[in-house]
């Protein structure tokens, strides 16, 4: 398989004029790629080192607004610069941008050149390097659910988000006839991000019209984190090369299923995985129950991070596979946490909360640091529920909208001792922006419902 390139395999790729152009980007709160696009000899030359941005690409929202109250980010501290300083160990080629490579940056202070604390990428690594300290490396994969539509973003918005027909007719779950007329786009989808390094297993037709899936490879969880975060760019790019769009809104009708991003975890040590017990009769370490209890006990304190606005919590609606417990089961999919590949070297939990739109290294960070507590206290693992899990009324609800989420965020006592409150304040100013820029706007459903009629 391609893999990434090496700093001098740029150099002499630049020196043969196959890539003139050099992407240095780096994850956003929204989880988007953010940066510049360098000329290839200036990078290779003098831009490698350091590159800068202004620093309210880690306080904005989706619109690119300028919200007060963020403590890092304001108009009374200038809007000053971050350094970006690339991660010369991600570079890789672009295969669907003609003769580009990308490079992932850090985000540094401009001063003290300390990694920002509520950057995703080193957020990520200090659950990681918490986790290393207790002996082992995680391993995760997120899966990637997205709509595709048969008219361009540009199409799409100029209608109003009216005009949305779905690439497919029918329902596509597993079908061979119907994701094979959609190959144009998907193939390259999954050539050039394997030609790109990242270790594509597969595509398939999801449980709705116009539904993909694309999975990845698990890998150790910051390579995760990168890999989903490119596919996710990639997989807009190619489509709109096509005239198609992508999206990874979570819900985009009331009427149809939501996109989920289900995240993989196992733990290992030297290579072996950790979570596997052959004595026990689902094959689970005590070491992945703390782990699994942690995870289950402060999922209401991460949903935020799971779910990170409005739409999202649209998403958790009964009898659609997207989960409203915080509770696991064996290989069930109504419960919010899934054993997989019990009894066998594979055995790991798979979280089913999340949507489509999280962005994962914050996901992760978040769910190691409940994994991590549930370790540290040894917390003993609850029963499995078994049957239709939405109907337990004994089992506990993850907050149901982005206001519960933003509370339990916000009082999070586990969370603020493994982030830091720098990190959770300045995440819990981000979920209330988000909600009082809802709380004032005026939808389309409450206009029409008493319009006439109120
Ligand atoms: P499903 O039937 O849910 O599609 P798969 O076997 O395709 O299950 O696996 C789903 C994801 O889990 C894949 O991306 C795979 O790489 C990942 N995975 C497999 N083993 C592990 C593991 N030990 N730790 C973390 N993720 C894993």
């Amino acid at each position: 398989m391609p893999g990434t390139l090496s700093f001098d395999d740029l150099k002499s790729r630049v020196t043969d004029g196959s890539i003139d152009t050099v992407l240095a980007c780096f994850p956003d709160m929204q989880g988007r790629l953010m940066g510049k696009r360098f000329h290839a000899v200036n990078f290779v030359e003098t831009s490698f080192k350091e590159t800068h941005c202004c620093n309210y690409l880690l306080a904005t929202d989706l619109e690119m607004a300028t919200p007060e109250g963020y403590a890092a980010s304001s108009w009374q501290g200038g809007y000053g610069d971050y350094v970006m300083q690339p991660d010369l160990d991600t570079i890789r080629p672009v295969p669907w941008l003609e003769g580009t490579a990308m490079v992932l940056c850090d985000i540094l202070d401009h001063h003290t050149h300390a990694e920002v604390p509520h950057s995703p990428r080193a957020m990520l690594k200090k659950q990681i390097a918490r986790l290393k300290a207790l002996g082992f490396d995680a391993m995760m994969a997120t899966e990637l659910e997205f709509f595709l539509f048969e008219k361009s973003f540009d199409d799409i918005r100029k209608s109003g988000f009216r005009d949305m027909a779905p690439i497919s007719g029918y329902n596509e779950d597993y079908h061979i006839f119907q994701t094979t007329k959609e190959e144009g786009v998907m193939r390259p989808i999954r050539n050039h991000l394997y030609a790109a390094g990242l270790p594509i297993e597969n595509s398939k037709g999801e449980a709705e019209a116009g539904q993909e899936e694309l999975n990845i490879r698990y890998s150790e969880a910051l390579l995760c984190a990168d890999h989903h975060t490119i596919a996710k760019n990639a997989i807009k790019e190619i489509a709109w090369a096509q005239g198609h769009a992508a999206t990874f809104l979570p819900k985009w009708h009331h009427d149809r299923v939501g996109s989920s991003s289900h995240v993989h975890q196992s733990l290992w040590q030297d290579d072996t995985p950790v979570f596997v017990d052959d004595a026990d009769p689902l094959g689970m370490s005590g070491l992945m129950k703390n782990y699994m209890a942690g995870l289950i006990a402060y999922a209401p304190d991460y949903t935020f991070f799971l779910a990170p606005y409005i739409n999202s919590y649209k998403r958790f609606a009964k009898g659609t596979f997207a989960p409203t417990k915080t509770v696991w089961s064996v290989d069930n999919r109504t419960a919010g946490f899934r054993l997989c590949g019990e009894g066998t070297k594979g055995v790991r939990v798979e979280c089913r909360i999340g949507g489509s739109d999280l962005n994962p290294y914050l996901a992760q960070a978040a769910m190691l640091a409940a994994g991590i507590k549930g370790i540290e206290d040894r917390m003993p693992l609850p029963a499995p529920t078994t049957g239709d899990v939405y109907e337990d009324a004994k089992a506990a609800d993850i907050p149901q909208t982005l206001r519960a989420a933003t509370q339990t965020l916000r009082d999070s006592a586990m969370l603020r001792a493994a982030m830091g409150d720098d990190v959770v304040d300045h995440y819990t100013r981000c979920a209330a922006w988000e909600q009082e820029e809802f709380d004032r706007i005026v939808t389309d459903w409450e206009v029409a419902r008493g319009f006439e009629r109120a």
